[in-house]
C-alpha cells in the first residue's frame, strides 16, 4: 500500500478571485480540489498520514528568507491599511526581462508594503487571504513528509499537496503557487541522493523549478507541457531552455502543440523517463498536474483520465524511489479519475 501524506491545514486557503481575460473570475483552486482527491485516496485503501509540521528549514533552501517572511507577515500587515480588500493583490510589478538565465533578482529595494507585494506577489493569480501562508506552509511540509519517507526507505509515496508549488520561483509566487513544494521535496532528497530528477506533467510549464535549478547539475529538470506561446506562464517553458554552467544539459523542456492527446503526451514522456535514465538519477520527484485532462477549465490539452494510468504505468517502470507531489487540475469532476488512474497504475 503506498503511504501518502496531507494536512488538513491545507483547506485552509480558498482564494476568491484572479485576473483571467481582463475580468476577475471566481478562483480555480478550490478547497473542494483536495476533498476530492482524499476521497479517491480512501477508495484505494490509503490514508493519508499527517504531515510533520517541521516549518521553513526546508524551503529555506530553495526560496530567500526574505521571501518567506513577506508570505508569513503580509497579511498582519495587510489588515493594517486602510479599507484593504479581502485579500492581498499587488498594483505594481517590477521590471522583468522572463529570459530563464536573467531572472536572479536582488534584495527588494522597497520596505513599504505595497511595493513588496509587487515584488514578491509575480501576477494577478495569487492573491493572499488570512489562511494562505499556513496552507502554503503545510503544503510544503507535506512534500517534505514525502521526501523523509522515501529516505527511510519507502519505494512511492504521494503527496497531497495544495496549493501548488510548480511557479514558484526563489522569491516570487505566481500562477496559484507559494511554495515550491516540488523543488523543495528534491532538494530534501539531495541530503541522501547526489542526483535527482524532476518529472513535471502538470500542463504548465514548471518555471518556478526551472528557476530554481537552472544553475544546478545535480538536479535534472523536465516539464512536459502545452506550448507557452500562447499559454500561462508565456516567457519560459521553451526547448531551448537547457540550463546554464554547471546546470547546462540538466534542464529539459518538452513543449506540446495545443490540443495534444494521451499518446503525444506519452511519446513525450518516454524521451523524459530516456533523459532521467541517461542522467543517472538516483531518485525521482513527480510533479503530477490534471490540468491536461480534455474537460480542465483552464486546460488547452486533450488527456483522457485513463490517459493518467500509462503515465502512472512509465513512472512505475523508472523504477526509482519517487515522491509523487500533486500540482494542478482545476476540473473537480473529473480529476478523482485521474488520480484513480494513475493510483491503480502504480500499484
Ligand atoms: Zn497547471
Amino acid at each position: 500500500m503506498m503511504r501518502a501524506f496531507y494536512h488538513a491545514d491545507q483547506a485552509l486557503h480558498d482564494p476568491q478571485q484572479y485576473l483571467r481575460f481582463g475580468r476577475f473570475v471566481s478562483a480555480k483552486d478550490l478547497p473542494a480540489r483536495t476533498e476530492r482527491l482524499l476521497a479517491v485516496l480512501h477508495e484505494h485503501g490509503i490514508v493519508p498520514e499527517k504531515s510533520a509540521e517541521c516549518g521553513i528549514g526546508p524551503a529555506l533552501k530553495v526560496h530567500t528568507l526574505a521571501y518567506l517572511d513577506f508570505l508569513q507577515t503580509v497579511w498582519d500587515r495587510w489588515a493594517q491599511l486602510p479599507d484593504h480588500g479581502p485579500e492581498v493583490w499587488p498594483n505594481t510589478f517590477p521590471y522583468y526581462s522572463g529570459r530563464a538565465e536573467a531572472d536572479t533578482r536582488p534584495p527588494c529595494p522597497a520596505t513599504g508594503i505595497v511595493g513588496q507585494i509587487g515584488w514578491f506577489l509575480g501576477d494577478l493569480s495569487v492573491p493572499m487571504g488570512p489562511h494562505t501562508w499556513v496552507s502554503s506552509l503545510r503544503s510544503c511540509e507535506t512534500a517534505v513528509s514525502a521526501a523523509d519517507a522515501l529516505l527511510s526507505g519507502e519505494p512511492t509515496v504521494y503527496a497531497l499537496c495544495r496549493p501548488s508549488g510548480h511557479h514558484a520561483r526563489t522569491d516570487r509566487a505566481s500562477g496559484f503557487c507559494y511554495v515550491n513544494n516540488t523543488a523543495v521535496a528534491a532538494q530534501h532528497l539531495r541530503q541522501r541522493y547526489p542526483k535527482i530528477a524532476i518529472i513535471d506533467v502538470d500542463a504548465h510549464h514548471g518555471d518556478g523549478t526551472q528557476q530554481i535549478f537552472y544553475n544546478r547539475g545535480d538536479v535534472l529538470t523536465i516539464s512536459v507541457h502545452a506550448d507557452s506561446d500562447n499559454y500561462y506562464p508565456f516567457f519560459t517553458g521553451y526547448a531551448g531552455e537547457i540550463g546554464r554552467g554547471e546546470g547546462e544539459g540538466a534542464n529539459l523542456n518538452i513543449p506540446l502543440p495545443h490540443g495534444s492527446n494521451g499518446p503525444v503526451m506519452l511519446s513525450a514522456l518516454e524521451k523524459a523517463v530516456a533523459s532521467v535514465r541517461a542522467f543517472g538519477a538516483e531518485a525521482l520527484v513527480f510533479a503530477l498536474g490534471f490540468d491536461g485532462h480534455k474537460d480542465d477549465p483552464i486546460g488547452v490539452l486533450s488527456l483522457e483520465s485513463d490517459d493518467f494510468g500509462d503515465i502512472g504505468r512509465q513512472v512505475k517502470a523508472l523504477g526509482l524511489p519517487t515522491a509523487v507531489v500533486q500540482e494542478g487540475g482545476y476540473a473537480v469532476d473529473v480529476i478523482g479519475g485521474c488520480l484513480s488512474a494513475f493510483l491503480e497504475a502504480l500499484d
